[in-house]
Formats: structure tokens, sequence, C-alpha cells
């Protein structure tokens, strides 16, 4: 069975290395994610993982030029940029989930994720996409609303 290796979710970051102080949490998700991966037991490719401070940034002002996040008089507003994202803290990572076969499949698993101490979006709300993230939303749900 394959593994998600370090290089691919690296692959997948607009880094190569992960700043040294989310290192713990870098390596805590490998073994998580890798440990729900096997019982899924089907391949996920990694699509988005860690994110830097910039990266966010520019992901935003991107949401913004497509008017799908909101300028302050016209102008991009770095201010109200969501930045407790937990990509950014090299915790969570983006799956493709084309069909939304993952996120069936967790919805008929869900007891799985308090045993893995894992934490999904709700997968009705993702479509084409899987976020999963080893640490605890503010609300401390194991599935939340992204
Ligand atoms: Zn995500």
């Amino acid at each position: 069975m394959y593994k998600i290796t370090a290089t691919e979710l690296l692959d997948k970051s607009d880094v190569k290395q992960i700043p040294a102080i989310f290192h713990d949490n870098f390596l805590e998700f490998l073994v998580k994610v890798n440990q729900f991966r096997m019982l899924f037991g089907k391949p996920m490719s990694p699509t988005s993982f860690f994110r830097s401070q910039s990266k966010q940034i520019a992901i935003y002002k991107n949401k913004a030029k497509k008017k799908e996040f909101p300028f302050t008089d016209g102008v991009f507003d770095a201010s109200k940029v969501p930045m407790g994202s937990v990509h950014m803290k090299a915790a969570a990572c983006d799956f493709a989930d084309p069909h939304g076969e993952i996120g069936k499949w967790i919805m008929a698993h869900k007891n799985i994720l308090p045993k893995l101490g894992l934490y999904v979006e709700n997968p009705t709300k993702t479509k084409g996409w899987f976020h999963i993230q080893s640490i605890a939303p503010a609300s401390g749900n194991h599935i939340f609303n992204p």
C-alpha cells in the first residue's frame, strides 16, 4: 500500500522546507494522515499542503480579483485574509476528491476521526476536494464547516 510521503506533501507546498517551528506538526500530520489513508484503502492525491503567509495572501488576492472575496472600497485588504489556517502550521492538507469518494467514505466512518485525532471540513461543503487536519478547530468538532 503506497504511503503519502513527506516529499509529496512538500511538492504541494510553496516552500521546499517546512519552517522549524512547524516540524513537529508536519511529522504528526504525516503519521496521522497515513493512518487515515490505510483505513480508506485507496490512493489519495494531495493538492495543497503548507502555505506561507505570503502564499495565503496571494490566494486571497486572487479570490478578490475574481470577486470571491470582499474588497474594502475597491482595494484588496490583507487584514481581512484569514491567517488562522492550519495549512499555515503544516498540519492540514487538501486532497483531490473529484467524485466525493473520500467525503462519502468518511461520513460513513466518522468514528475513526476521534480515534486518529483528525478533523475534516464537512465534505458536503467542499466540492471537488477534501480537507483534513491534525489540529482541532475552535469548535473541537471532528467534522466542521469551513
Ligand atoms: Zn484546506
